[in-house]
C-alpha cells in the first residue's frame, strides 16, 4: 500500500497549512476530525500505554477538544494538551462541564494556560513549537492522533525531535497515522507511511505496529479516496537504546 521509493507522500511534501487556516477551520465548524465518543483505538490499546502504572502524566499534542483527555483524567492521570485554537480548548471545557482558570505562560508571549480547577487537565494555547520540557515538564505517555498527521510534512522531523525531548525514560507513545492514496487527496490529515515513522522515531525507540484498520467512510469517499486506513503504533522510549 506504500508508494514506491519508501518515504512516499511526495505529492504532499510541499503542503503547508498556516495557523490561521486551522483557526478558520475551528470558527467555521469544519472539524469533522473530532470524535464525540472518544477514539476506539485508544480504548483498545490503553493498557499498553499505561502498562500497569497509575497517576501518569499524559500529553496530547495538537489536542483539539479530544474527549479522551477527560476520560484519562477521570482514571487518575494528569493531562497536558496543546492547541493553537483557543476556541477548541474552551469548547473542550464547556462540553465536558469543567470549570477552569486562565493564566499567561511565563516564557511564551501571547500564550495562555487553561487549567481545570481540579488541576488535573492543563491545556496550553500556543504553537507546539513554543513548548519545551522547561515549560511543560516530561511525560510518561503520549496519545498522538490527528497530531503528527496534521503537522506540515516539512516540519515532521522538528516535531518528532521536540516530542522526543518531552519523553521520560521508558515512556510510551501511542501514534495513529493514516494511510491512503496521497495522489488523490492532499490532506490534512497527511499520509505518513510506516517507513517514515521508522525513520522519524527509529534511532531512540522501539516501534511496533499494533494494528491497521479501515476507517473508510462517506467523508473519505467525497475526498476522492477508495480506501482509508488508520495505523496505530506503540513507540517505547527505551532508556538505554543506542546510548553506548
Ligand atoms: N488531535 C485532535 C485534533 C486534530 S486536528 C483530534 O484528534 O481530534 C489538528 C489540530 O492541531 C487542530 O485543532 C489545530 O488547531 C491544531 N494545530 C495545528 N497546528 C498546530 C501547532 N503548530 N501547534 C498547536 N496546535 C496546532
Amino acid at each position: 500500500m506504500e508508494e514506491p521509493g519508501g518515504c512516499g507522500s511526495e505529492a504532499q511534501r510541499e503542503r503547508v497549512l498556516s495557523v490561521e487556516e486551522w483557526l478558520r477551520k475551528w470558527s467555521a465548524g469544519a472539524t469533522a476530525f473530532h470524535k464525540e465518543h472518544g477514539h476506539p483505538l485508544l480504548q483498545k490499546h490503553l493498557d499498553l500505554l499505561v502498562d500497569g502504572r497509575s497517576g501518569l502524566r499524559i500529553f496530547f499534542p495538537l489536542c483539539g477538544k479530544a474527549v479522551d483527555m477527560k476520560w484519562l483524567a477521570d482514571m487518575g492521570h494528569s493531562i497536558v494538551g496543546v492547541d493553537v485554537s483557543e476556541q477548541a480548548l474552551k469548547e473542550f471545557f464547556a462540553d465536558q462541564g469543567l470549570p477552569y482558570r486562565e493564566e499567561p505562560v511565563p516564557g511564551i508571549s501571547g500564550a495562555k494556560k487553561l487549567q481545570s480547577t481540579s488541576g488535573n487537565i492543563c491545556l496550553y494555547c500556543c504553537s507546539i513549537y513554543d513548548l519545551s520540557s522547561a515549560i511543560v515538564g516530561k511525560f510518561d505517555g503520549v496519545w498522538d492522533r490527528g497530531a503528527l498527521v496534521a503537522v506540515n510534512p516539512c516540519d515532521r522531523q522538528r516535531y518528532v525531535t521536540l516530542m522526543s525531548s518531552l519523553m521520560e525514560k521508558n515512556s510510551s507513545y501511542l501514534l495513529v497515522t493514516v494511510l491512503y492514496d496521497p495522489t488523490k487527496y492532499n490532506g490534512p490529515p497527511f499520509y505518513v507511511p510506516e517507513s517514515e515513522v521508522k525513520s522519524l522515531f527509529g534511532n531512540q525507540c522501539e516501534i511496533k505496529c499494533l494494528q491497521k484498520v479501515s476507517d473508510f467512510s462517506e467523508r473519505h469517499k467525497q475526498w476522492g479516496l477508495d480506501y482509508f486506513l488508520e495505523a496505530v503504533y506503540l513507540i517505547k522510549f527505551v532508556a538505554s537504546l543506542k546510548s553506548v
